[in-house]
């Protein structure tokens, strides 16, 4: 059975990819969700494969998933991973593209890294097309400040944005380095231009460097010259992308309030993914890997509101039956790209390569692969 995913669905750096990331097909049989056997298949697979196989999992994953994850974390804990198993010639990303993009960059040449459905993309990663920032740029270079500029992008980017950043002396950041990135970056120029998450940039440069609001000024690549006249640019410290992202974005500031006046005490705990009026609001700022901790240390007895992807919020809540662990918006959220790795794709990626067939390889050309590692290595050297 050939299972057409059909819709339209995403952009990556160099726009939209029909060969890879629309409508994108699975060769050979998926097997269908309802397969009791699928547990099964999955375990016997991954027997198969033995040492040959690295499966790794993103802590936004599916249960259903990850119980086959041998490593779970973060997007960078996980491409570093990936690269200290130099001896696993096959290596499944459950995760999202760019991720699988990272992991290909730092693992070796003769690793193959899967993705198990193509057509999981990242809504915030697609918000910033190589075109488009390399349109930015020009426009930078004729309000006359380029050479100001220092260029950041948050690993949540394909790897052309992170090979553009990487070609002009710019670094990779992830949620927990942030600041260090900033400093970094304010050591090099007087301003900032950072991708493709406006609301880390915005509440990194705001909450934890005290620059202002002021300073700050949103690039819309949607718009002739972002939306900005030359004087404005001129004047800002933080140029930030228009990016965000669709998980993240969602929570409000009412979000807060309601929790609030529904759990009297409760500690509200969220990404720095989430708009400024909601990380305002909150008692805790952090990354994935942080909120993780946070909990895990939480004394017994103690409430949670919790704002990042529900898939962790769910397992969380799950292995600390002692406290109380609630999502901190009212309506479900998954990341919907994410949840496209299922067990049926998972399956059938295992299975292949048990038969010796590579499917869904993720590549990355080795000049982009080459700058982007410049950006990433950048971001390793952070003081
Ligand atoms: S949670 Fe947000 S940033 Fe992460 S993969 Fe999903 S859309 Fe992208």
């Amino acid at each position: 059975m050939t299972i057409d995913i059909g819709s339209p669905l995403l952009l990556l750096g160099r726009g939209a990819d029909p060969a890879s990331e629309r409508g994108v097909s699975c060769p050979g049989d998926l097997p269908p969700a309802s397969d009791p056997a699928l547990v099964e298949r999955a375990h016997a697979a991954k027997a198969a494969l033995g040492e040959r196989l690295f499966v790794l999992g993103h802590h936004y994953q599916r249960d259903e998933v990850i119980q086959f994850a041998d490593v779970t974390g973060d997007s960078f804990k996980l491409a570093q991973e990936a690269a200290a198993r130099p001896q696993a010639p096959y290596v499944v990303f459950c995760g999202v593209h760019f991720m699988a993009e990272s992991a290909d960059i730092l693992t070796g040449a003769d690793q193959r890294v899967v993705l198990p459905d193509l057509a999981a993309g990242c809504s915030m990663a697609d918000m910033a097309t190589y075109d488009q920032v390399e349109e930015c740029w020009e426009v930078l270079e004729d309000a006359g400040i380029a050479d100001d500029v220092v260029p950041i992008t948050y690993m949540n980017s394909s790897a052309d944005i992170k090979a553009f950043v990487g070609r002009h002396g710019g670094t990779v950041c992830t949620s927990s380095n942030a600041r260090r990135a900033l400093e970094w970056a304010f050591s090099k120029g007087s301003k900032v231009l950072f991708l493709p998450d406006q609301h880390l940039g915005r509440n990194t440069a705001v909450l934890e460097m005290g620059l202002g609001l002021d300073d700050c000024v949103v690039y819309n690549p949607h718009r002739p010259d972002g939306g900005l006249a030359a004087d404005e640019l001129r004047a800002a410290t933080m140029i930030l992308w228009r990016g965000h992202c669709s998980v993240h974005g969602r929570f409000s500031k009412e979000s807060v309030d309601d929790v609030r006046a529904r759990i009297p005490g409760v500690n509200v705990l969220v990404h720095p993914e989430c708009r400024h009026e909601v990380v305002k609001e909150a008692d805790h700022i952090g990354s994935t890997e942080y909120i993780i901790r946070m909990l895990d240390q939480a004394p017994a007895g103690s409430a949670w509101a919790v704002g990042t992807e529900l898939n962790l919020v769910k397992r969380l809540a799950d292995r600390h039956p002692d406290k109380t662990i609630v999502f901190l918006d009212k309506t479900v959220c998954f990341c919907s790209t994410m949840n496209r790795i299922d067990l049926p794709h998972l399956v059938w990626s295992l299975e292949s390569l048990a038969r010796g067939e590579v499917v869904n390889q993720i590549t990355v050309d080795e000049e982009t692969a080459r700058y982007a590692r410049a950006a990433l290595d950048q971001m390793l050297a952070l003081p």
